[in-house]
């Protein structure tokens, strides 16, 4: 079932869901079904499981010559939502990105997708890769999530590369990102609005926001988003701090920033244990005031730190 539809029939009620990461090569999938199976009691209608793409670096080989070498982390993740709707009968949501893809390739995977029984994408860009430090798209892909999303909607109409004629219609529910503090490539909030509200005019059914730990943020940012008229549901994505340089790796990766009240707590921490009761606490905060504020869903990113998320499930549902 689509993620709107999920929200639609919830009839105003929150809906609790989460993100996993595949597991990283080599590791086994039983790994992921350890992370869902806490997490189940409290009926995730979706589980969005994240893209990683390849990475390459130059290594000298013995004759002098550079030689290209290329690893992925965390492959599987087609595989890991067709797992998730056979073991627990809930909908999946893979993320897709532009980089790494060309066209063809991507269509190849959307049909896959498609023939899965998949009926939800979230449609992203992807970030830089180590060795690259800024986003390159390929040659023959796509430079932003619009253009993916122009694709997969294109999909949805039947309309194939290379065919003249429409062919089989795909049905994807179509989420896209949304950054309350701003992507941190955007000259400004009022640009980044511009481009998010061009992806849902395009026909993007939902927004799913970047971590954040202020509400204050997440509020603005549906207010601004209201008076620009993006009226798609936009679903707050929540982290929970587990460890005490969380308060230096978050900022820097996700560029986000951390409340003062919550650095003065987390500076009294002297481990990582105080420090995870402490971004507990937080974390269900948080979720009580989304929620009594009535967001369709709260979403929050494990990092397979399903025990945390377990807590505060616990304490909001
Ligand atoms: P876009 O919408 O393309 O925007 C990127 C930047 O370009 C923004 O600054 C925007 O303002 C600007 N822009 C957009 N369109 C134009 C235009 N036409 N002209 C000029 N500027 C433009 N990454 C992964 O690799 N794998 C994942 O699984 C993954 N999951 C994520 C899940 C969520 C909920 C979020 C919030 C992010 C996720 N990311 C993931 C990270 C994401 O790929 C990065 O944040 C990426 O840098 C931007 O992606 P986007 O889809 O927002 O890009």
């Amino acid at each position: 079932m689509k993620v709107i539809e999920h929200i639609k029939n919830a009839k105003g009620k929150t809906l609790f869901s989460f993100e996993i990461l595949p597991p990283v090569k080599g590791e086994s999938v039983q790994n992921i079904f350890d992370a869902i199976d806490p997490l189940m009691e409290f009926k995730p209608p979706f589980i969005d499981v994240t893209y990683h793409r390849e990475e390459y670096m130059y290594k000298k080989r013995e004759n002098g010559l550079l030689e290209r070498v290329t690893t992925r982390k965390r492959p599987g993740t087609v595989g890991i939502c067709a797992a998730i709707m056979n073991k627990y009968h809930v909908d999946a949501v893979p993320h897709i990105i532009c980089g790494g893809f060309n066209k063809e390739e991507t269509e190849n995977a959307l049909i896959d997708l498609d023939f899965l029984g998949i009926d939800n994408v979230l449609v992203l860009r992807g970030d830089a890769i180590k060795s690259e430090g800024r986003f390159v798209p390929d040659p023959a892909g796509h430079s932003y999530a619009s253009e993916l999303l122009q694709q997969v909607l294109e999909l949805n109409e039947g309309r194939y590369m290379h065919e003249e004629v429409k062919r089989n219609p795909t049905n994807f529910c179509i989420g896209v990102a949304g950054y309350p503090e701003k992507h941190f490539e955007a000259p400004s909030l009022k640009s980044d609005l511009k481009y998010l509200k061009k992806k849902v005019d395009m026909g993007a059914d939902y927004i799913v926001t970047q971590m954040f730990f202020d509400n204050k943020k997440y509020f603005d940012f549906v207010d601004r988003c209201r008076q620009n008229g993006i009226d798609v549901p936009i679903i707050p994505g929540i982290k929970p701090i587990t460890t005490l340089n969380h308060m230096n790796i978050l900022p820097s990766i996700f560029h986000v920033d951390l409340p003062d009240d919550l650095v003065d707590e987390l500076d009294k921490c002297k481990d990582n244990a105080q420090a995870r009761e402490v971004g507990i606490a937080w974390a269900i905060q948080q979720s009580k005031e989304l929620m009594e504020a009535g967001v369709p869903v709260l979403h929050y990113y494990t990092m397979s730190k399903s025990q945390v998320v377990k807590r505060i499930a616990e304490a909001l549902f």
